[in-house]
């Protein structure tokens, strides 16, 4: 397959990450995880794997097992990993950011300490537990699930829907109301231990198209008890740690949204070099080559714009406009790219010899992860008018903040 290096070439501690990830996923995640998909297995040393070759750990500072080269690495290796494997981009959400980056960014130092090493290291599998049944795009208002202090723990009852890895995970970040007559004031973050105890249970949803092995379920809560140290951050704090979590968190959802749709691509140029009708390869016809630039130039600006929001990241800086203009575009390249790759490819796109189907599955998926793309053009909108919930308002890393600003 011919692989289309990226349109601006990546300063070397960058390409060095990328050639990791590329490195890895050639000598050991795509050799292997054909066995784990036909025992329909969570594959968990391919997980940790990727810990072990750093690439949930870019976040994240030196002293909790991270190398803080910081999130245009993260960028760099959700796409890298996307165009490979759109199914392990998974990982770099849950493994890498929304759980071990959310604790590290609102958890106490015991909480830290304890919890965010394993989950970088891929030792132990990490899940976001957001969403309800009554609406993903409407969190604080569809939230049913409630928190009742009892002396030293909380008793948690409800129920999530769509929790990727909750079938596996060892920790979790979860959000539940603890009182549930303020709206989302009233709602409160925790880390979870789903093995801890009785009244967790992960029924997986099934879903054409998307990976044998990663599961999202949806999860019932059933007098499930919380010790109070594992509350992240303060009663009633909830809903600006999800959002801040959701703000981080579209920074890899559009990467990787840029990696599938950079997969896409090359495959399709494979395709279209190789594949003859008419006499000649179907590259040559020009409205082919159409399809191809259309393809190359949205990826390329979505790409730029990924770059620019890890940049801000970087700085420290308020990032949720970018946040949702990366992935709001982003969506829309990934959506071109696939329906441009099923045209080149004709049936064939249809076939499991090629990866067009596996592509389309999670490019669909990620539309809608991390806030669908109306909830985006709402985002986008509102901070242009003026409009903006104070409750939105953008939080940086935690290395940025002055404990005044908390
Ligand atoms: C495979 C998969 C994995 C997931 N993993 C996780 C996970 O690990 N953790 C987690 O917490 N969640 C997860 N999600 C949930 C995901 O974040 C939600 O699906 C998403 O937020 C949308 O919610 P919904 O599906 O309930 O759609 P809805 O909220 O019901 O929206 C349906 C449609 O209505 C539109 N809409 C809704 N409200 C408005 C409005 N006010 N204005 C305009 N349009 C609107 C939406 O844009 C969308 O097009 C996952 C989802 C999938 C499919």
């Amino acid at each position: 397959m011919r692989v289309l290096p990226p349109t601006t070439p990546l300063p070397p501690p960058l390409a060095a990450v990328r050639d990791t990830v590329t490195r890895l996923f050639a000598s050991r995640i795509v050799p292997e995880i054909g066995s784990w998909e036909a025992r329909r297995t969570f594959p968990r040393p391919l997980v940790r794997a990727m810990g072990e070759a750093g690439l949930f750990g870019a976040a994240f500072p030196e002293h909790v097992g991270g190398s803080d080269l910081g999130f245009r690495a993260v960028a760099v290796i959700a796409e890298e990993v996307s165009r490979i494997r759109p199914d392990f981009g998974y990982c770099m959400n849950l493994q890498a950011m929304t759980c071990p980056f959310t604790i590290l960014n609102w958890g106490t130092e015991e909480q830290i300490a304890r919890f965010v090493p394993g989950l970088i290291a891929g030792e132990t599998i990490g899940m976001f537990a957001l969403t309800e049944a009554g609406g993903g795009s409407d969190p604080a208002g569809a939230m049913r699930t409630t928190a009742r202090r009892e002396g030293d723990r909380y008793i948690l009852n409800g129920s999530k829907q769509w929790i990727t890895f909750s079938n596996e995970a060892d920790v979790g970040v979860l959000f539940a109301k603890t009182d549930p007559s303020a709206g989302h004031r009233g709602i409160t973050a925790f880390i979870v231990e789903p093995k801890s105890g009785s009244g967790y249970r992960a029924v997986p949803i099934p879903m054409r198209g998307l990976s044998p092995v990663f599961a999202s379920c949806s999860v019932f809560l059933d007098d499930f008890a919380v010790p109070v140290e594992n509350r992240l951050g303060a009663e009633g704090e909830g809903f600006r740690i999800a959002m801040n979590a959701l703000e981080f968190g579209r920074l890899t959802v559009a990467a990787r949204l840029v990696g599938a749709a950079q997969g896409c691509l090359d495959h399709a140029v494979a395709y279209a070099r190789e594949r003859e009708v008419g006499g000649k390869p179907i590259g040559r016809h020009q409205l082919v080559q159409g399809l191809v630039a259309d393809m190359a130039a949205e990826i390329a600006a979505a790409r730029a714009l990924v770059r620019e929001l890890a940049e801000v990241m970087d700085a420290g800086e308020p990032a949720n406009r970018l946040a949702s203009l990366a992935k709001y575009f982003a969506s829309r390249a990934a959506k071109t790219a696939v329906a441009n790759a099923t045209e080149i490819f004709g049936g064939y796109a249809l076939a499991d010899e090629y990866p067009i189907s596996m592509f389309k599955g999670f490019i669909e998926m990620l539309n809608v992860g991390e806030g669908s793309q109306n909830v985006q053009k709402v985002l986008i909108a509102e901070d242009a008018l003026g409009f903006k919930d104070a409750n939105r308002a953008s939080v940086p890393a935690r290395k940025f903040r002055t404990l005044a600003a908390e």
